[in-house]
């Protein structure tokens, strides 16, 4: 009776919100579990439970399942919006259930922040579990990321569903061995592509054993420390792969798994990872290779995260880096494009992106190809602007204005090609800005 009236009271609330015309957030689960921290035992679902989570990559990997099963005919529910802790996902679940909490739906698909997989699935049932990577990210919230991985460990012991694992991340696929009993494990990996390097370019995690301690040997690395991986004491490192992506073409944004081309819209390495997790995961569920070509070539996010926009007549890249490994991957894709080009780098340090923000020394601005001028802004417009200036890059060039409207009228000043990386809070004004321009 109490659980039929929260969720009474949360869809009158919703209705409200609606007629406001305001989203919510987390704030209805926010609402319905302090009211009753237990209510998503109530909750009735018959179809998969597929959640996804990693320190980056989330929200498209996600996005990208929900939308392959779509275009499957398959009715989905989802938290597209990235609402991504337990009170986001439970707002999710009471927009979408009957009065008696019955979900009608042919597979819920979640991105989940990496701290509340264990609180989450406690409760509520789990049948596909899909882990992309371990980065640092905002020490402030999560701890150290060993801490992290220890607790999703912990939670694995007693968990038999399917694991979905990057094979080539050693801080992920040491999760296949958290429960020996589980036999649903399905390692993803990428062939080393043509931007893969012998030594680490980036600063990383994982370099040594879990299991011995020993320092792994890397026959390449991928990006961070993303890679080919073996220990020579153990043996770690050596799975049997379910999903492989193959001929990796970032020029055409191509890619093959099981012999099958797939195109996409996105030409980064490490978006390539994402959709053989995608891959992985759907063909899970006998979904048409067919299928998948089509909807993977159709995919696309509108919301900064490697969006590709025509203002005034540049061609703007906008991504979002809350990370060094964020920023790294953006920086990876500039350095791959031999075209001439300025950027961009909006750094805030509100709550959400965490108040430090040394980890900006963490980002390899060794290399800017083609960079011909750097603007910044956010906040933190300074601090940005001493690290590009300190890894060498001549400070004559890098014009910061803690002004965004300023700096992105400076960006467009001139008529090169654009490069934007702008961090959590920054990503969105940023976005809006650039396309007030348009
Ligand atoms: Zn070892």
């Amino acid at each position: 009776m109490k659980n039929f009236l929260i969720i009474l009271i949360m869809k009158i609330l919703n209705f409200i919100l609606k007629i406001l015309g305001k989203k919510g957030g987390n704030f209805l689960g926010k609402l319905a579990y302090d009211w009753n921290d237990e209510i998503f035992k109530y909750f009735k679902i018959s179809c998969p439970v597929i959640a996804v989570t990693a320190t980056n990559g989330k929200t498209m990997t996600n996005n990208a399942i929900g939308f392959l099963f779509k275009e499957a005919g398959k009715k989905v529910i989802s938290n597209i919006e990235g609402n991504n802790m337990e009170t986001g996902i439970l707002s999710t679940l009471l927009k979408n259930c009957s009065l008696t909490g019955k979900i009608n739906a042919d597979f819920l698909v979640f991105e989940v922040d990496e701290g509340y997989i264990p609180i989450l699935f406690k409760d509520l049932r789990l049948d596909t579990l899909v882990i992309l990577n371990f980065f640092r990210d905002q020490l402030d919230r999560n701890g150290e990321v060993e801490s992290l991985i220890l607790k999703i460990n912990e939670f694995l012991k007693t968990y038999n569903g399917n694991l979905v694992l990057n094979s080539d991340d050693p801080n992920v696929s040491r999760l296949a061995k958290a429960n020996p009993e589980n036999k649903n494990i399905y390692y993803f990996s990428v062939d080393k592509y043509k931007f893969a390097t012998k030594e680490i370019k980036e600063a990383g995690e994982g370099k040594f054993c879990p299991f011995c301690n020993s320092k792994l040997d890397y026959d390449y690395y991928q990006y961070s420390h993303i890679g080919k991986f073996k220990c020579p004491n153990c043996k770690y490192g050596n799975n049997s792969i379910f999903k492989i992506a193959k001929n990796v073409n970032l020029e055409n944004k191509s890619f093959e798994v099981d012999g099958i081309n797939y195109k996409t819209k996105f030409n980064s390495i490490y978006n390539i990872y994402n959709f053989t997790a995608v891959i992985s995961v759907v063909s899970l569920y006998d979904i048409d290779t067919n299928i998948i070509q089509k909807a993977l070539e159709k995919f696309q996010l509108n919301n900064g995260r490697m969006e590709e926009l025509i203002i005034k007549d540049c061609k703007t890249i906008i991504n979002l880096a809350k990370n060094p490994t964020g920023s790294n991957v953006s920086l990876r894709i500039l350095n791959e494009d031999n075209d001439e080009k300025e950027l961009l780098f909006v750094l805030n340090d509100n709550l959400a992106d965490g108040k430090d923000v040394s980890w900006i020394w963490d980002i390899n601005f060794d290399e800017l190809k083609n960079v011909s001028r750097i603007v910044t802004s956010g906040s933190r417009a300074y601090d940005i602007a001493i690290r590009i200036k300190t890894s060498g890059y001549d400070d004559n060039k890098i014009f910061p204005h803690l002004n965004l409207d300023e700096a992105v009228k400076d960006l467009y000043s001139t008529n090169s090609k654009k490069y934007v990386i702008a961090n959590y809070t920054a990503l969105q004004p940023t976005r809006k800005e650039i396309l007030s321009l348009k």
